[in-house]
């Protein structure tokens, strides 16, 4: 098939939320074989959401061998492999048998509510927002404002690890150093080199990905002294892209090299290509993520954006600032569970099948509003329901809120346009609506998988498939540019827009569940 020569490819697995798919990328960045399986998510009780680690193991498994059987390519032209993963979710396990003492634990599990209230509530951290604010007014300097607003959430690792270590005496095995900790990259790892990957007590996970974990550290250090380029340059964090290992021959018949773990959406700004300082991109899947390249230093907002470590390759770190709304995709998962309809792809039409959504505002916050609203305290909600409201409307309101929400968290950023990704994307309806309301414009690349080509193009350019960031740009496609409409700022003849009434309408509803579980 591939003449004399035998070409090589990279093998890229994204592992989702909501599924685990893995691409094989060709010279040219064009998919040449997929495979895609669904995460089968365990709610044991309410507000509890748990992943089977061997599940998800041989999960990952399975994509990689459905993928090269699909591209009718051998499993020894991979040249290198790259994951990248949802971040926040994690494990322990023992370090002598390799069994997990207990099912992942993870992003979106409340668990630890209780414990991230009462830290918030803590005179900890009210001193902590006190003295910042003191700084605030003393140096009028915004930094110090933004650090007043520090919120934990559920979402970060660090409690839910402690809930784990209070309840379950497996766990306390930690102290004889026979547990191992890792978020799911380091898990697969663990698993694709048999073990030879482990660190002494603690598992090595990319910083990317561990950077979810001190996330706070790196916050508050931000704003009081520059050491924190240093901490990261000089610390254990494993690079971006590295040899991390190889996969053990016993798994895929060869020994791939794995030169890229990251977090899934700093592999989504290196798959759009956001290489340069400003650069925007906005990833719809189960939750919307907005990220700005801010370049070698961190950044923070007083709109509740954080800084992350986007990359680390070779001496050089990117950082960028974070803002999210957690529950976008959620709620449409969670319509169609309801049976608000059968297969996501209907939602554009019977959106569109509407006039308005009839007055009906939907706030899509099952576990709280993030940036700009920052209130773990806000409740989901639907309001101004009619006894005329059809399922179209309902369906409208809930993809008009997750286009609202990308606005709110866009809205702040003095930015021409911005790239998207991720599975809501392909929805027509969403993407020229986010077009009209952000006022600028949005493009969507061909390919929407951004997470899975950008661990694939750090690893291709460590092993030097691609020779640099130049050449990524020029494989860039794009699908469609949605231009804004004009509906919402003002139009030529000096008129309100029709969605200015809509979303005040929606910004009022926004008030109203807030604070709900105050
Ligand atoms: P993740 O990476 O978090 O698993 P994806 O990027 O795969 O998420 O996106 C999955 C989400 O996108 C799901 O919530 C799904 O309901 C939603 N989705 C996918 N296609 C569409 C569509 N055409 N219209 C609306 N929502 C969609």
């Amino acid at each position: 098939r591939n003449g004399f020569k035998r070409e090589s490819y990279i093998l890229s697995v994204d592992v989702g939320t909501t599924s685990i798919r893995c691409h094989i990328f060709d010279k040219e960045a064009q998919i040449r074989g997929s495979c895609t399986t669904k995460v089968n998510l365990l709610y044991p009780e309410p507000g509890l959401v748990e992943l089977d680690p061997e599940e998800l193991w041989r999960g990952f498994v399975k994509v990689v061998n459905g993928a090269v059987q699909d591209s009718g390519l051998q499993m020894r032209q991979m040249e290198t492999l790259g994951i990248s993963t949802q971040r926040g979710t994690f494990t322990t396990w023992d370090r002598k048998t390799g069994v997990p003492f207990h099912n992942f634990i993870s992003w979106q599990d409340l668990r630890a509510v209780e414990l991230v209230r009462s830290w918030n509530n803590s005179c900890t951290m009210k001193a902590i927002h006190g003295v910042m604010m003191a700084l605030h007014f003393l140096s009028k300097n915004k930094r110090f404002q933004a650090a007043s607003l520090i919120v934990f959430s559920t979402q970060h690792v660090t409690f839910r690890l402690a809930w784990a270590l209070r309840h379950w005496k497996q766990v306390e095995a930690v102290a004889e150093g026979t547990c191992c900790f890792g978020t799911i990259d380091t898990w697969l790892l663990y698993k694709l080199t048999k073990g030879r990957f482990r660190h002494s007590r603690v598992c090595v996970c990319s910083c990317t990905v561990r950077d979810c974990v001190l996330r706070m550290l790196i916050y508050l250090l931000s704003y009081i002294i520059p050491i924190h380029s240093y901490m990261i340059s000089s610390s254990p964090f494993c690079f971006t892209s590295h040899r991390f290992g190889s996969t053990d021959p016993s798994i895929f018949g060869v020994s791939i090299p794995i030169m890229s773990v990251m977090a899934d959406q700093q592999a989504a700004m290196f798959g759009e290509c956001c290489f340069d300082i400003g650069d925007v991109k906005i990833t719809m899947g189960t939750g919307t993520f907005m990220n700005i390249n801010t370049g070698s230093k961190p950044h923070t907002s007083v709109a509740g954006l954080y800084p992350v470590v986007g990359w680390k390759i070779g001496p050089e770190v990117v950082y960028l600032a974070e803002g999210n709304a957690a529950d976008t995709g959620t709620a449409i998962k969670w319509a169609q569970e309801l049976e608000l309809f059968s297969d996501v792809r209907e939602t554009d039409a019977m959106a569109n099948s509407v006039a308005n959504s009839d007055g009906v505002c939907f706030v899509p916050s099952f576990s709280g509003l993030q940036a700009p609203l920052n209130d773990p305290k806000a409740c989901a909600s639907f309001m101004g329901l009619k006894p005329s409201t059809t399922k179209s409307h309902l369906v409208r309101a809930i993809l008009e809120s997750v286009a609202f929400r990308s606005v709110c968290l866009l809205e702040s950023l003095c930015v021409p346009m911005c790239v998207a990704d991720g599975g809501i994307c392909t929805n027509d309806f969403v993407m020229q609506l986010t077009a009209d309301l952000f006022g600028r414009k949005v493009a969507r690349p061909t390919q929407h998988e951004m997470s899975c080509l950008g661990a694939a193009f750090v690893a291709g350019l460590e092993v030097g498939f691609w020779k640099s960031q130049e050449e990524l740009k020029k494989l860039q496609r794009t699908d469609r540019v949605f231009l804004p409409r004009n509906l919402y700022r003002m139009g030529d003849g000096g008129t309100e827009g029709e969605y200015t009434p809509i979303l005040q309408r929606w910004e009022q509803a926004l008030k109203r569940s807030m604070n709900w579980y105050g």
